[in-house]
């Protein structure tokens, strides 16, 4: 049986931090596995349009990460499919990585899961789930053109992708559970200024209904100040009310806070020495593609310090 191939660092996501930390500890010689369970991009392959990444006024999301895919693999960065499921730190000081049918060890691991989206966990919503509610504007909006389609949450990606969405759909109604949007301002006044966007303030969806043929009908809103419950019909809906950490590889090593968030140092080291995450999957404040980066520089920067030592 062939030894297994020992790699100065496995990171575990191809989003913007993974795949930042793979352009750094490649250069700096280092010998990467970049370990992905989906496509390489992260969140940013089912974003619409980017404005807020430096160099780049406009770019789609789709295209930021094949550049920065591109990028990761000219810098020698070995790319992998594995769906990490348990990280462990062997007595011998080396990490064992478990995928499904895969194994993959290091000297050192980068966590750059990220998030994935949150649920209402109403009834209606898994049933419907594809058949009309849809976590994802820039994959499913077109399947609502000149129709009436549904946005629930008040965040910045509810906002942006509501816009979005007034491309395609004939109107785009947004519920927010309060009476001020969380969004930036740059996107509020967009969204307040096009006239395809109605917003329904303070209410919060309590079921989703179905036709005869099991599609999409309609949602039930409630008003929170009022409790008085009303239906709105409409095509379809988009759910975008924040993320949670994906950080279930982690379980027993005693790294993540009570929201499931790694814990890290500015060094981007966590308790376990040789352990460092990067990215939204971390404890932080300000979750963006610019931020994300960021980290991935520095975990990467931090690993090859650890390994020289
Ligand atoms: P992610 O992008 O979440 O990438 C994590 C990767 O890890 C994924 O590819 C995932 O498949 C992989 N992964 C997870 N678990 C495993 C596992 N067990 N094994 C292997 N791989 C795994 N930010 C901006 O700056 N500008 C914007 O315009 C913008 N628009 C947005 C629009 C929407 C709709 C959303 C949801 C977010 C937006 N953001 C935007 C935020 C930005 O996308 C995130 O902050 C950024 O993608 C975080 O990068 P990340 O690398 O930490 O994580
Ligand atoms: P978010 O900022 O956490 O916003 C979630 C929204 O959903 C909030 O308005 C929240 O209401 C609402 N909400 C939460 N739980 C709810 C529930 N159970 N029922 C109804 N409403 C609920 O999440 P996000 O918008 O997905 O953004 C995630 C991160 O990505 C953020 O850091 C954001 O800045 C970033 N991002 C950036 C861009 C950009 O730069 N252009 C675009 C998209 C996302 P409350 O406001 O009342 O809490």
């Amino acid at each position: 049986m062939s030894e297994q191939k020992l790699y100065d660092v496995a990171i575990i996501g191809a989003g913007p931090a993974g795949m930042t930390a793979a352009v750094y500890a490649a250069r700096a010689g280092l010998s990467v596995a970049l370990i992905e369970a989906g496509a390489p991009g992260g969140q940013m392959v089912n974003t619409f349009e980017i404005e807020n990444y430096t160099g780049f006024e406009k770019i789609t999301g789709p295209e930021l990460s094949m550049k920065m895919f591109d990028h990761a693999k000219a810098t020698g960065a070995e790319y992998v499919y594995g769906d990490v499921q348990q990280v462990t730190k062997q007595p011998n000081g080396t990490f064992l990585l478990e995928a499904g049918m895969s194994q993959f060890t290091s000297r050192a691991v980068i966590v750059a899961t990220g998030t994935k989206h949150r649920k209402l966990e109403i009834p209606g919503e898994a049933e419907l789930s594809g058949r009309g509610i849809s976590w994802c504007a820039i994959c499913d909006g077109a399947f609502f053109k000149d129709e009436e389609v549904v946005v629930i949450g008040g965040g910045d990606a509810a906002i942006e992708e509501a816009i979005y969405l007034t491309g395609l759909a004939k109107k785009v109604y947004v519920v927010h559970r309060r009476d001020r949007l969380r969004a930036t301002n740059v996107l509020q006044e967009r969204a307040f200024a096009n006239e395809k966007i109605e917003i329904i303030w303070d209410a919060v969806p309590t079921k989703f209904t179905a036709t005869t043929e099991g599609k999409f009908a309609a949602v039930t809103l409630k008003n929170v100040l009022t409790n008085e419950e009303t239906e709105l019909v409409a095509s379809g809906a988009f759910i975008y009310i924040g993320n949670d950490p994906v950080t279930h590889m982690l379980d027993g090593l005693g790294v993540v806070n009570e929201t499931g968030n790694v814990l890290v140092n500015p060094d981007m080291s966590t308790a376990v020495s040789g352990l460092f995450a990067a990215g939204d999957v971390t404890h932080k404040d300000l979750r963006q593609v610019v931020t994300a980066t960021n980290d991935g520089a520095i975990a990467a920067q931090n690993v090859y310090k650890y390994l020289e030592i």
